[in-house]
């Protein structure tokens, strides 16, 4: 069967399945080598006493013009998350405010002098030349210091664990500069989207995997069938003949095209000069996921996502998720789990604590933003020490450059969470281009 594969990807993570179930659907027939016992990679979600934990990718929004075909072809579940899902909160200098459209606006989070200067957006030209600029200072430049400084911080936090200072919001957050590339602000660009979606298309909604990302991954390496293969660490992808050479202590494989689907760091340890020491050049921040879980009346768990913290929160967990108010299945009946992100780029050192303490501080903050301090009998932690990787400033001309690279060494690819988007729709995006010029004949 493998002599037989077009496409080999190295790597089982959700960003390799994406590529492989995307080639396979539209008629290659790619081979999947991963180094683990399973399929999922970072999303290795954790099932015990009746709880269920994501420590990576918990949820994504569908339909998605890239994602849903692929899900669908693969045959893999997926059902809606509660209504609860669309209630947002942020927590900070103290208070926990609640985000609900224009509603927002009447909130306190910020201060009326603040909001004026946000409601001259529309307003606010666009630069001449477009630089890769940071994304506090994109935010600070459309909506002013406050109101930017606030966006940035929830943003970077919330998807990347990151410093927003230091994240590029071109690399990190493309669909908002392109806003302000095609419209000229993101308030009117955004209006324009809603008024031009097409009739008929549901509006995007919050959808979980009903038995954890890592159900989801297994669907999709079971409907790859042989041609997933777990245990099978590569150690060196090298050019021969017309295609490349993969090989483990498990064997050797070869096929025309090979897409890397690893994080830059462990890709650069597989590849030759000069595309090892480019791959080594970005940056990663390790995170910690809390899980606090107990009875109802022992776990508060608003009705809501999640709570994300703001610059002037005094706490140091980036983001509180209601996971059992948002996710069906996440704790036994009568019971509520909260998950707590640490770490990132802006604090590292929280992860010098030991896990009793990380548990301790959880339970301590979620108090101090719930209102009632938890009293959890089950808690988990997980660290993520390789780390969310970073698009910091320069992050799109590193990928240009690696793209320059790997141009003259054709055949020759990288996936997943460390290139073009870090979440599972960006992952399916980036599937769906590779699948489609893997499999032009
Ligand atoms: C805390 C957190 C919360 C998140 N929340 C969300 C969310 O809500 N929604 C969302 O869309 N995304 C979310 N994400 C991001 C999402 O989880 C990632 O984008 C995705 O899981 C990354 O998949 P990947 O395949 O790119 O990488 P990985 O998961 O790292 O997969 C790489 C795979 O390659 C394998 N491997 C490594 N070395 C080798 C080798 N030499 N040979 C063969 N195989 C090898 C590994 O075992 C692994 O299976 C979150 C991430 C984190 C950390």
């Amino acid at each position: 069967m493998s002599e037989s594969a077009d496409v080999i990807v190295v790597g089982g993570g959700l960003g390799g399945l994406l590529v492989a179930c995307e080639v396979a659907r539209r008629g290659g027939r790619p081979l999947v080598l991963e180094a683990g016992h399973a399929a999922g990679g970072v999303a290795a979600t954790i099932r015990d006493s009746g709880y269920l934990l994501e420590p990576a990718a918990g949820s994504f929004l569908l339909p998605h013009p890239q994602l849903t075909p692929i899900l669908e072809s693969a045959g893999v579940s997926v059902v809606p998350a509660n209504a609860a899902s669309h209630r947002r909160f942020v927590y900070d200098r103290g208070t926990l405010f609640e985000l609900a459209g224009p509603a927002s606006l009447a909130t306190g989070l910020v201060s009326v002098r603040g909001k004026l200067r946000m409601l001259r957006e529309p307003w606010v030209k666009p630069p001449t030349n477009r630089a890769d600029e940071s994304l506090r200072s994109f935010f600070e430049r459309r909506f002013g210091p406050e109101m930017g400084r606030i966006g940035a911080t929830l943003m970077a936090h919330g998807v990347f664990a990151g410093d927003p200072d230091r994240l590029s919001a071109g690399a990190a957050f493309p669909a908002f500069t392109e806003l302000e590339d095609k419209a000229g602000s993101l308030v009117r660009g955004g209006v324009k989207r809603m008024r031009e979606r097409p009739k008929g298309v549901p509006r995007p909604k919050v959808h979980v995997a009903p038995d954890g990302m890592a159900g989801l991954a297994a669907e999709l390496a079971a409907h790859l069938g042989a041609n997933f293969r777990s245990d099978w660490p590569v150690d060196q992808v090298r050019r021969d003949g017309d295609g490349w050479k993969v090989s483990s202590a498990a064997g050797e494989e070869w096929a025309p095209s090979v897409v890397i689907a690893l994080a830059p760091a462990a890709a650069a340890r597989l590849v030759p000069e000069p595309v090892s020491a480019l791959l080594g050049e970005p940056s990663a921040a390790p995170v910690a996921v809390v899980g606090l879980g107990g009875t109802s009346a022992d776990v508060p768990a608003p009705a809501g996502f999640g709570a994300l913290t703001g610059p002037d929160s005094g706490v140091r967990v980036l983001g509180l998720l209601f996971e059992s108010s948002y996710a069906p299945g996440r704790a036994p009946a009568r019971h509520r789990l909260l998950k707590g992100i640490y770490g990132g780029a802006a604090d590292p050192s929280v992860l010098a604590l030991t896990d009793g303490q990380l548990v301790d501080l959880a339970v301590e903050e979620a108090g101090r933003i719930l209102g009632v301090i938890p009293q959890p009998t089950w808690t988990r932690v997980v660290r993520h020490s390789q780390g969310i990787p970073q698009y910091n400033v320069g992050h799109l001309a590193w990928v240009d450059r690696l793209d320059a690279a790997t141009a003259e060494l054709s055949g020759l690819h990288f996936a997943g969470w460390g290139y073009r988007g870090i979440g599972v729709s960006s992952l399916a995006k980036h599937a769906s281009q590779l699948g489609e010029s893997l499999t032009r004949s």
